[in-house]
């Protein structure tokens, strides 16, 4: 295994950090109800993690039995305290809410101190705001901090990146987890100027967020050999220095054999890397209309994503990426500040975005035609069916768990 200081933090940690997000049953509320394979899921995972020389856990209260199924596997497993670091996150909205959440978490994890606490979500200006203001919830995490009860306190982050380079330069900050990968490059002046500013980083959803890579199209198979594209992405991270750890939502063991692949290959990017890095390069120039995501055509007035409607586009054309175009498309306005912007059916073709466009994109004709390739209705109708079912479970565990 490899490890990497977390910045300011002077922790070090391990390259792969294990994700506490994908453990069975793992978002089924109530959360403080484990069924026995949840639990068994979570030691099974921990334990190969542990064995791997992985040294960091990562879960949040937002992940409903995560806290909780980290917890038991802890204990289960006994591995003294001082040879894991944990990290737990949360969107408390006061000051006063923000200590009982955190002696919640770590209620709920068995443990006297969490090593890094997230404030989850600066996803907006708004939530920034929230986040920071006097007398806050980030105020209030620093005199836990004093406290003992967390260690380093950082954030999380899927916003745009003027909003995460604002967040960074507060200094209130000791580390921050955020979305960079391979087909997602828009934020490495964040990255870059988390490494200046001395923070750990942290990325979020590698595998998944960055690409469904456990399923990639076939051009991309063929473009990354012999390494796997999660191979790939991974040393593609890994080789920015800035980059401390990627989180793996690993929970079956081939994927800690997929994911640990990636490491013990030399200095990045090796001999073999390289070819792999430049076939990979070279297909962005070929994409017609190619969108740089620079995102000068927001506001949209109808509310789209326009960069991001388009990333998926740039993503079809140039590496035939329709699944994972349609998997996340069709999360469109159905997770609220996770994951904002209309459907691109939403286009009125008001022209208000054309001037504002460096690349002088025809941004409706491309915004139409990526609806057509990837818009599912039964999709939309499933994910919403299934965060339904979701919200009717916490409901359920609300009233008859309190
Ligand atoms: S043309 Fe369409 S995408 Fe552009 S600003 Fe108007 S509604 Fe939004
Ligand atoms: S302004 Fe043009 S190139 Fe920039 S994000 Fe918008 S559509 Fe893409």
């Amino acid at each position: 295994m490899e490890y990497r200081r977390f910045g300011k933090t002077n922790e070090m940690l391990s390259v792969i950090t294990l994700g506490g997000m994908r453990f069975k049953h793992g978002w089924d509320a109530p959360r403080e109800r484990l069924p026995k394979d949840a639990v068994d899921n979570c030691i099974d995972s921990t334990r190969r993690a542990f064995d791997a020389g992985i040294n960091h856990l990562e879960t949040a209260y937002g992940y409903v039995k995560g806290e909780h199924l980290f917890g038991a596997a802890l204990r289960e497993i006994g591995r003294p305290r001082g040879e894991y670091k944990v990290m737990t996150k949360g969107a408390p909205m006061t000051g006063v809410e923000t200590r009982a959440l955190v002696e919640k978490q770590l209620a709920a994890l068995g443990l006297d101190y969490v090593d890094f606490y997230g404030w989850h979500g600066i996803n907006n200006e708004e939530r920034f705001q929230a986040a920071v203001k006097p007398g806050g919830p980030v105020e209030a995490l620093h005199r836990l901090r004093e406290e003992g009860l967390i260690r380093h306190i950082g954030f999380s982050t899927h916003a745009p990146l003027n909003i995460i380079l604002k967040a960074i330069e507060t200094d209130l900050f000791s580390f921050v987890n955020l979305h960079y990968y391979y087909f997602f490059q828009r934020h490495l002046p964040a990255v870059q100027r988390a490494g200046e500013k001395d923070l750990g980083v942290f990325i979020i959803s590698p595998n998944e967020k960055g690409g469904m890579l456990w399923n990639p199209s076939e051009k991309v198979r063929a473009l990354c050999q012999p390494l796997s594209a999660i191979e790939f992405n991974a040393r593609f991270c890994l080789s920015h220095p800035e980059v401390t750890t990627l989180s793996m939502g690993m929970h079956a063991p081939e994927h800690f054999r997929q994911n640990l692949a990636a490491l013990g290959g030399g200095e990045y990017f090796s001999a073999t890397d390289l070819p792999v890095k430049e076939r990979m390069d070279a297909v962005w120039p070929t994409i017609a209309s190619r969108c740089t995501l620079c995102d000068e055509c927001l506001p949209c007035p109808e509310g789209i994503n326009i960069p991001e409607v388009l990333r998926f586009r740039n993503l079809l054309r140039g590496f035939d990426m329709k699944a994972y175009g349609r998997y996340r498309y069709n999360m469109l306005e159905g997770k609220g500040h996770w994951f904002p912007g209309r459907f691109a059916s939403n286009c009125t073709e008001c022209g208000d975005c054309l001037p504002r466009c460096p690349e002088r994109l025809d941004i409706p004709r491309l915004l139409k035609e990526t609806h057509r390739r990837l818009f599912s209705l039964p999709t939309v109708l499933r994910n919403r069916f299934a965060d339904l079912q979701r919200q009717g479970r916490a409901l359920f565990g609300k009233i008859f768990f309190r």
